[in-house]
């Protein structure tokens, strides 16, 4: 189906916890054209049940579910897993979205939504958990989102053919968010994945570098601030 190279072996097992048997099935279809092995679940006490003696790689987990919800599943799994969750939240729901996140979610995916772009956020995660060193864009040559080029190798950044010149935590700032157009990081997330261990930083600290990265780019706006949550590049 799609050409992107998967990030695991073929036949990564996904759990499917939803209540909703269409959404159940189309979902299930979906992955299984991809080539996931997939189980699913309309029950919440069966999901965590079926995480600890069936190990699958990544869950997608709805939040509305008839038993124990999604979050309270999602809390109980981390007591014994890492395992990536992707949860499925109702339109525009923006608290849901920080307590999944809070929770340990990895991401989540607002309903109603594509096949395609779960797949697509499916395929991301499972680059990011495969493969941290090289990613995001280590071996895969020059990166491009709109007008901006990022040569990684080079630790060289254009936007409209023009060098843009960035600190090193501004170029790690600026290839998280636009490996992932349209998710949201809190700055939690950001910290933990484009900061590291390094030196003592604050939310604040994240604010700034997110101004300047603004500043650098001038005319092409793509860092959206999602109010209360953190930040996103716009899904071009
Ligand atoms: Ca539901």
């Amino acid at each position: 189906m799609n050409p992107e190279p998967t990030a695991g072996s073929p036949g990564a097992r996904i759990l499917v916890v939803e209540d909703d048997p269409r959404i159940c099935d189309v979902l299930e279809y979906a992955l299984k054209a991809d080539g996931y092995s997939v189980r699913t679940t309309q029950r919440g006490r069966e999901a965590v049940t079926l995480c600890q003696t069936n190990s699958p790689e990544l869950i997608v987990l709805d939040v509305g579910l008839p038993d124990i919800d999604g979050f309270e599943v999602c809390r109980q799994i981390r007591a014994f897993s890492d395992v990536p969750v992707i949860f499925l939240t109702s339109r525009g729901d923006e608290i849901n979205r920080v307590v999944g996140l809070e929770l340990g979610g990895d991401d989540y995916v607002a309903k109603p939504f594509s096949t395609r772009e779960l797949l697509a956020r499916i395929k991301a995660i499972r680059r990011r958990r495969v493969s941290p060193s090289q990613q995001p864009s280590g071996s895969a040559g020059i990166f491009h989102y709109g007008p901006i080029e990022i040569d990684a190798d080079k630790f060289r950044v254009r936007c409209g053919g023009e060098d843009v010149p960035l600190t090193r935590q501004e170029f790690k700032l600026l290839d998280l968010l636009v490996h992932h157009p349209g998710r949201v990081f809190t700055r939690e997330q950001v910290l933990d994945q484009a900061w590291g261990d390094g030196g003592f930083v604050t939310d604040r600290t994240i604010d700034v570098h997110i101004k300047t990265l603004r500043k650098k780019f001038g005319d092409f706006e793509f860092i959206e601030t999602v109010r209360g949550i953190g930040y996103r590049a716009t899904e071009l």
